[in-house]
C-alpha cells in the first residue's frame, strides 16, 4: 500500500490535474490511498469568506462567486460537455456552502471556520475522484471526516489515533478489494458530533502521515513543485543544492524551524512506524527527488531555513533576583498558558533572552502577564536562521548585512538571531 498526497499547486487548474491523472499511471496495480489539498489558492479564498460571514462584511457573495466560477472553470476544461452529470453534484455541493453563509453564526469563530474552509477539499477531491473516473481511472471517493477523528480543538484538531486506526481497518482498507485508488482529503477530521475539523494550515502532510501510519504503509510520496527538499529555501538563495537522503531526525529539526517543504509534524508518525517519506516533484515525475528514512546518513552539505517575523524577548526579573528554577518556572508557565512556543533560548544570571513568532494578539497578554513580575524588553521584526551541519563559511553566507543579536551553536546546529543591519 502506497500513500500520495497532492497539495495545492498540483491540482491548480485543469493541466494539474490532468498532470495528476499521469503519474497515477505510472503506478498502475498498486493501490493507493491518495490525499489531497484544496486547489490552488482556495483556502485562503475560503478564509476570506468565513471572515466575511462572521464579521458580517460586505462581499460574501461576490468571495463565493469567485470560488464557485473558479471551480467551474476547472470542470468545463476537464468535462467539457455540460450534460455530465458531475456538474450536479459539484452543484449541490456550492448550495451547501451557500446554506452554510447564510445563516447567523452560531458557533465560535474557530468552529465555523472548519465548517466552510473544510469545504476546498471536498470539493477538489470530488473533482479528481470524478475526472480520474472519466478517463477510466478507476477510484472511490472518500469522506476523511468519517476516518480521522479528533477532539473539538477546531483550527487544530488532535487526533484520536486510536480511534483513527479502528477506522481505517473498518472503512478504508476494505474499499481497496474493489479498487486500487481511493481519492481522499487532505487536512480535515471529524468530531464525535459529526462536525468538521481542520488539523492547521498546511496540515495535509500531515494527513498522509496519519493514513500511512494507520494504513501500515509501505512508503508515503509528497509530490510538489520543488525537486524534493533542498538545503536552503530558492526563494532567497541561489545555488541551492536538492538533497538525496535525509534522516528523520534532520528532518524533523529543519522543518520545525521552518523548512516549508513538509509540514513539521508530518514526521513522527513515519518515524514511529519507519514509514519512508519521498519528497518529489509532479512536474519532473521520473526524477528521484529526496527520500527521507531512518538512517545513519548525516547530510554532508550545510543546510539553513528563516524563520521571519520573529521577536526576541528579554526579560529580567525586577528585583535583581537570579533567573533560575524557579523564576524559569513562573516564566514558563506563562508561555504554556498563552500557547507561545519558544524557538530559541539563552540565560544569564539575571537575563533570560527567547526567540518566538510575532502574534500581535497573543504576544499583548504574555507581555501583560510577564511585565507583573519582570522587566521585559523585545525587539521587533528579527529572523532567526537555523544551520544544521554549520561551517563558518555559511555562517558568514547568511549573516551578511545582518546584525547578529543572538547566537547560539551545539554540535550539529547553530541558530542566529538575526536583525538587518
Ligand atoms: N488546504 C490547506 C491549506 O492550504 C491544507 C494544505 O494545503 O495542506 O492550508
Ligand atoms: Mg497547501
Amino acid at each position: 500500500m502506497l500513500v500520495f498526497k497532492f497539495g495545492g499547486a498540483s491540482v491548480k487548474d485543469a493541466n494539474a490535474v490532468k498532470n495528476v491523472a499521469t503519474i497515477l499511471q505510472k503506478f498502475k496495480g498498486k493501490k493507493i490511498a491518495v490525499v489531497i489539498s484544496a486547489m490552488g489558492k482556495t483556502t485562503n479564498a475560503l478564509e476570506r469568506l468565513t471572515d466575511a460571514f462572521f464579521y458580517k462584511k460586505e462581499g460574501t457573495q461576490v468571495i463565493l462567486e469567485e470560488i464557485k466560477n473558479y471551480h467551474f472553470s476547472i470542470a468545463n476544461d476537464l468535462f467539457g460537455n455540460k450534460q455530465h452529470p458531475f456538474y450536479n453534484e459539484l452543484e449541490n455541493t456550492f448550495v451547501e456552502l451557500q446554506w452554510a453563509i447564510e445563516d447567523e453564526p452560531t458557533h465560535s469563530y474557530d468552529h465555523e471556520y472548519d465548517q466552510i474552509v473544510s469545504m476546498g477539499e471536498l470539493i477538489s477531491t470530488k473533482i479528481v475522484s470524478a475526472y480520474l473516473n472519466h478517463v477510466s481511472i478507476n477510484n472511490k471517493w472518500l469522506d476523511v471526516r468519517g476516518i480521522i477523528q479528533t477532539d473539538n480543538t477546531y483550527r487544530e484538531g488532535k487526533i484520536n489515533f486510536e480511534l483513527t486506526e479502528n477506522l481505517v481497518k473498518e472503512e478504508l482498507i476494505p474499499l481497496f478489494s474493489t479498487t486500487d485508488i481511493v481519492i481522499t482529503q487532505g487536512f480535515l477530521g471529524g468530531t464525535s458530533e459529526n462536525f468538521t475539523t481542520t488539523l492547521g494550515r498546511e496540515g495535509s502532510d500531515y494527513t498522509a502521515a496519519v493514513l500511512s501510519y494507520c494504513l501500515n504503509a509501505e512508503n508515503v510520496t509528497i509530490w510538489k513543485d520543488v525537486p524534493g527538499v533542498l538545503n536552503a529555501d530558492p526563494k532567497w538563495f541561489a545555488n541551492t543544492v536538492k538533497i538525496d537522503e535525509l534522516t528523520y531526525q534532520d528532518a524533523i529539526e529543519l522543518t520545525y524551524y521552518g523548512a516549508t517543504v513538509i509540514h513539521p509534524k508530518t514526521i513522527k508518525p513515519l518515524q514511529n512506524k519507519n514509514i519512508p517519506l519521498f519528497v518529489r516533484s509532479f512536474l519532473n515525475p521520473d526524477e528521484e527527488g529526496t527520500i527521507i528514512k531512518d538512517s545513519n546518513k548525516k547530510l554532508s552539505i550545510p543546510s539553513f531555513i528563516f524563520k521571519v517575523d520573529q521577536v526576541l524577548i528579554t526579560i529580567q526579573p525586577k528585583d535583581f533576583s537570579f533567573i533560575a528554577e524557579d523564576n524559569l518556572s513562573s516564566i514558563f508557565n506563562i508561555f504554556h498558558i498563552h500557547g507561545v512556543k519558544i524557538h530559541m533560548m539563552q540565560l544569564s544570571a539575571i537575563n533570560f533572552s527567547l526567540c518566538t513568532d510575532n502574534n500581535p494578539v497573543k504576544m499583548e497578554n504574555l507581555l501583560r502577564d510577564l511585565q507583573n513580575d519582570y522587566k521585559v524588553l523585545y525587539n521587533e521584526d528579527v529572523e532567526l536562521c537555523t544551520i544544521r551541519y554549520y561551517d563558518q563559511s555559511t555562517l558568514d553566507r547568511v549573516s551578511v548585512n545582518k546584525q547578529i543579536l543572538l547566537e547560539q551553536k551545539s554540535r550539529y546546529t547553530a541558530q542566529l538571531v538575526m536583525k538587518p543591519s
